[in-house]
């Protein structure tokens, strides 16, 4: 199916790009731009851009960029009809009749949804009889079951099967991890008599299900298998419901369980995300950092759900959060406090949550038989955290709380670490990529200058900023047409044979926002100041590894002393 280009284009205009966007990013305002943490690459200071004069988003530190289209494309992995159907939706165009094209390949996402709410067509009906007591019987309200959309598979191996007939064929309902092929070519319903919970992206795309059994019987959780839209280690349960909670609270709660999720929302704790039922990834962490900048973990009290607490910590304190935890009374998960003790009470713990060294010391240190235990607990979490000043700041305050040898908790942290503290390399790129390609922000830089008639010299920046030979030959050859006094030093390298394909390349390939141009200046400028923060985080390594402490704080003060000029 073809649309139209003039339908393309009043879709595009009569829809609020910061709108989408600002349901997957947290978007401050910048100027007449706003910017937040990019959804394409992991990082914790903000150099993803979205202009709503423009229409128009685009990463400073990744490349990636575009209109609206290109974002859900890229974003929530939709092919380009579901795109301009979804927004054409919201700003009610009515599109022409569409259908597949036969070349394009089906996208399961009609089929999920179907599923979905065939599920929920299976709770209130006739099947759905013990799966609504067991929900009555776990406190569930009815305006949960909406919220989330709970479901009800229903016993026997083919009901799903069945009711798709002739809308959706076995092959493409196996893509969507609903149903599973068996060894004789088969197809048979992947889950069976168990409660349905929808797993959805944070714009509220059905892409996986988590299904419970009733009774006491193993496992008792299933999820859908990992599809190529279900990865359970990148999504977050209870997103889109918490996502408007989150910008409020500025502050997430974040639990295990999805009925614990569900239990706090009832409560009126609307600001709570849960895994998928497996331990927090490195990816669900970076996810929730683009939402708020603090997290509250909360755990079951025992043994088991400490230790967990505590790795859970290791990995939202290395995405770049603020971390507290709550440890509850042994014997009580979430779920279970909210239900006995109410939602009120456990908002109190949550508003009382220590930080790690604070939990560590009141619930950590009664579970540890020897000092030596506690050292190593925080040399594990230590270790998980990649930024060295961050990582010290930690250290330094339990060697503080717990009068620990700090030195030794430093040295027992760099030896867990192994080599994980050098810098990950990136794959090159080919040789005819286009000037700048490995750099996308000195690439920025360099077309901004280009852009401009006649840049103001404070906009000139060091060379050593840039981090490609070709972006660096380029700029120092403009600097040097710029000192012989050339009226327009972008004129004289577009005659020049030697600079010609580079620069057009640079002026024609993209629409640079000149106005963005301080900014990049400053980002630069931070970039140099961080090359050389880094040179002296490997001096404080190296003085660390030799004993050195004298001289290890004396380097970790001259960083600080550049840190606060930045
Ligand atoms: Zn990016």
């Amino acid at each position: 199916m073809k649309y139209p280009p003039e339908i393309i284009d009043r879709v595009r205009e009569a829809t609020d790009i910061v709108a989408v966007i600002s349901e997957h990013v947290r978007l401050k305002k910048a100027g007449r731009a706003m910017k937040g943490l990019c959804p394409f690459h992991q990082e914790k200071t903000p150099s993803f851009h979205v202009n709503p004069d423009r229409q128009i988003f685009k990463c400073f530190g990744c490349g990636a960029g575009g209109d609206v289209y290109r974002f859900l494309m890229d974003a929530e992995k939709m092919n380009f009809p579901e795109a301009i159907q979804l927004l054409a939706g919201k700003v009610g165009i009515p599109l022409p009749r569409a259908g597949w094209a036969p070349s394009e390949e089906q996208s399961v996402f009609p089929a999920l949804e179907w599923a979905a709410s065939f599920y929920r067509t299976e709770l209130a009906g006739r099947t759905g009889g013990p799966a609504r007591d067991y929900l009555q019987k776990r406190g569930i309200l009815p305006e949960t079951v909406a919220r989330f959309g709970l479901g009800w598979a229903p016993p026997g191996w083919d009901g799903l099967l069945k009711a798709a007939d002739r809308r959706f064929t076995p092959a493409l309902l196996v893509r969507a991890g609903l149903v599973i092929e068996s060894e004789r070519g088969g197809h048979y319903d992947r889950f069976r008599s168990r409660v349905i919970v929808p797993i959805r992206t944070p714009l509220g795309r059905t892409v996986g299900f988590g299904a419970r059994t009733l009774g006491p019987e193993e496992p008792k959780y299933v999820n859908s298998s990992e599809t190529e839209v279900f990865q359970k280690g990148k999504i977050l349960f209870g997103l889109p419901e918490a996502k408007e909670s989150l910008k409020n609270v500025e502050e997430a709660i974040v639990v295990e369980g999805y009925m614990d999720a569900m239990a706090l929302s009832q409560g009126g704790i609307g600001n709570v995300v849960a895994s998928c039922g497996t331990a927090f990834t490195e990816n669900q962490a970076a996810l929730l950092r683009r939402y708020v900048e603090r997290a509250v973990l909360l755990f079951d009290g025992d043994v088991a759900g400490i230790r967990a607490a505590w790795k859970s910590a290791g990995t939202f304190l290395a995405a770049g959060l603020t971390v507290r935890i709550v440890a509850l009374p042994a014997g009580h998960d979430p779920d279970s406090f909210v239900v006995e003790r109410g939602a009120e009470e456990l908002s109190q713990r949550i508003a009382e949550a220590p930080g790690v060294v604070g939990f560590a010391q009141s619930v950590l240190l009664d579970k540890v038989e020897r000092r030596e235990d506690l050292i190593k607990a925080f040399a594990v979490l230590g270790a998980q955290i990649d930024d060295p000043i961050r990582r010290r700041l930690l250290l330094q305050e339990a060697g503080e709380r717990f009068r620990f040898d700090e030195e030794t908790l430093v040295r027992e942290t760099a030896s867990l670490r192994g080599d994980k503290g050098t810098a990950r390399r990136v794959p090159g790129t080919p040789p005819r990529a286009p000037v700048g390609a490995k750099d996308p922000l000195g690439r920025a830089y360099l077309g901004m200058l280009l852009a401009a008639m006649d840049p103001p010299e404070e906009h000139v920046i060091e060379e050593a900023a840039l981090r490609e030979a070709g972006l660096r030959e380029l700029y120092s050859k403009w600097l040097e047409l710029r000192e012989q006094g050339a009226v327009e030093p972008r004129l004289r390298l577009l005659e020049d044979p030697a600079y010609r394909d580079q620069v057009s390349e640079l002026l024609t390939e993209e629409d640079w926002p000149v106005e963005a141009m301080p900014e990049i200046v400053g980002r630069l400028g931070e970039r140099v100041r961080k090359e050389k923060g880094k040179t002296l985080q490997e001096a404080i390594r190296e003085a660390e590894a030799r004993g050195d402490p004298a001289l290890a704080r004396r380097l970790l003060a001259e960083h600080q002393a550049l840190k606060d000029v930045g």
